[in-house]
């Protein structure tokens, strides 16, 4: 390793200042992510922190086995890279669980290795004892035990055995959590709550085998030949538990799971950090734990239902655009020509993106109705859900890709007093956040979720393929309500067709 590489002591100023710098990036990049005009920026100002951390955490004496480092960033990079170029936005859900659950595996691994560098330390004294009689020493923290038959063994203080333990346990929770959201999300496995009889007890009795197990390794925290194979086997039932726990959850939940499992993952990052004394992992992994936590509240609140209720409940058994068999009702619809029509005689139209709108990839088409529906004089605005989509930010991140303004953009509680003088409402690929249920039948999985109040409006448009149920697998009064007219086809293709026919008008 090159002398200038090796120069930085991990306890030197300079390391701390780094890490002040590349934690201080992190938060400028995380609050510039809370507004559409910055998030570009807030990411990379975030890239470049954590740039710093690593370059600094690669710089520390000691670190050494440059091969694989340098395979392993190649690999990281070269991933990375087509991944991002690669991913359709209506797979990032999966992507990120796929990330998210990359993270706890190498924080996990990282509490192991750390362990075993305990094992070897006791190894090497054992070597040490067998050259001499009876003796205790104490360096740097550590305490080397001797036993009356020479018996050696490293002990764990304390303070690194609790966060090591934690790190593993909860890294190896969120990397199988997080692989079976993915294999949900990404249809390789059904998406249907899966899981043995009894699987709660089965878990909790999981659970109970990691606390015992943990007290155990905490009180007897000398390295030795039983201590081993009991941190082994927690890893094991970790990652059973982390199965046990996602597999019953429907897919259609895995969105605020895997920001639960992302909450996790940061948890574990910063027990971590405690356990390695890593000021910059410990402030990364509480600002990651901090934000999951935060978002997966957020998603829950605008479902208006409890963490504990999407963990626990099986909701979601049907699978994203599942529709099953349908109460035939009437309800009216309309070809694109009369919809333009009805469109370019409106005052003010209010567009109500949805998941739909993603799957058709129709946001750049959708910008090109609005403006020219603004050439005539038709005042146009976007109503976002907090959870329409399968992410949050899902349709700011789609509108922004195609330059819609930002202040054209309307939060729910923002529009929907301005529906009932709105003339036109546009539906586009939406259809659960527009559902009335939500607010009339106490019956209905998504009663109390607050909604955008599309009925109030004077005018509806839906534009969808069909008369399918959305994510939560149920029918919506909306589409059979008089002022609606439901207008078929894929969203993209319809709408360039009223912007054909505006052009024509
Ligand atoms: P929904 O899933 O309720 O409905 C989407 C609609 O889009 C479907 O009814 C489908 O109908 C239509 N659609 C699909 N493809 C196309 C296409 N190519 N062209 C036109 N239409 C299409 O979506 P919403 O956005 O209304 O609601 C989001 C749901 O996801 C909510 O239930 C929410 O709770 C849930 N959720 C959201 C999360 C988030 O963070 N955003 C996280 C977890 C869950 P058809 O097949 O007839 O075309």
């Amino acid at each position: 390793m090159s002398p200038l590489l090796a120069a930085l002591a991990p306890d030197s100023s300079l390391v701390a200042i780094l890490y002040i710098v590349s934690f201080s990036l992190f938060i400028i990049g995380i609050k510039q992510g809370t507004h559409p005009t910055t998030a570009r920026r807030g990411n990379m100002i975030a890239a470049v922190g954590m740039a710093i951390a690593v370059i600094t955490t690669l710089c520390l004496k000691g670190i050494g086995n440059w091969g694989i480092i340098i395979a392993g960033i190649l690999v990281g990079t070269i991933v990375g890279a087509v991944a991002s170029k690669r991913v359709k936005m209506t797979e990032m859900p999966q992507m990120v669980a796929l990330y998210n659950g990359l993270g706890g595996g190498a924080i996990a691994l990282i509490a192991w290795s750390e362990y075993r560098h305990w094992v070897h330390l006791g190894d090497v004294l054992a070597d040490k004892a067998s050259f001499s009689h009876k003796f205790l020493l104490d360096f740097d923290n550590l305490t080397f035990l001797v036993g009356k038959n020479f018996s050696v063994s490293a002990s764990v203080p304390l303070e690194v055995m609790i966060p090591t333990l934690l790190a593993m346990v909860v890294g190896s929770i969120s990397f199988w959590g997080s692989n079976v959201a993915f294999a949900k999300l990404q249809e390789l496995i059904p998406g249907q709550p899966m899981g043995l009889p009894g699987q709660k007890i089965i878990n909790g009795l999981l659970l109970a085998a990691l606390a015992v197990g943990g007290v155990i390794l905490a009180i007897n925290n000398d390295v030795n030949d039983l201590s081993q194979p009991l941190f082994i086997a927690m890893l094991v039932v970790a990652a059973l538990l982390g199965l046990g726990v996602v597999m019953p959850i429907g897919g259609a939940d895995m969105p605020v799971v895997i920001s639960l499992l992302n909450a996790f993952t940061g948890l574990s990052a910063a027990a971590a950090g405690i356990a390695l004394d890593n000021t910059a992992l410990i402030v990364a992994g509480t600002l990651v734990g901090s934000s999951g936590t935060i978002l997966t509240l957020e998603m829950a609140t605008a479902m208006n239902r409890s963490v504990a209720n999407i963990l626990f409940s099986g909701f979601g058994s049907t699978s994203a655009g599942g529709g099953g068999d349908q109460e035939q009702r009437p309800y009216r619809s309309m070809n694109a020509q009369d919809a333009a029509i009805q469109l370019a005689y409106a005052d003010s139209v209010v567009i109500v993106p949805g998941y739909g709108l993603a799957v058709a990839q129709a946001q750049h088409t959708v910008k090109e109705m609005a403006d020219e529906l603004q050439k005539k004089g038709v005042t146009v605005n976007y109503a976002i859900h907090p959870v329409a989509g399968r992410m949050p930010g899902h349709m700011n991140v789609l509108l922004a890709e195609a330059d819609v303004p930002y202040d054209q953009l309307k939060e729910m509680d923002e529009i929907n007093p301005e529906l009932p003088q709105t003339d036109v409402c546009v539906v586009i690929g939406a259809n659960d956040v527009t559902n009335p249920a939500a607010k009339t039948d106490e019956s209905s999985p998504i009663y109390g979720m607050p909604i955008i109040e599309v009925d109030e409006a004077q005018q509806v448009l839906v534009l969808k393929r069909s008369m399918s149920a959305g994510f939560a697998g149920i029918d919506n009064d909306l589409f059979y309500n008089e002022k609606t007219a439901m207008v078929f086809g894929d969203a993209k293709s319809t709408v360039q067709d009223i912007v054909t026919e505006l052009g024509n008008l």
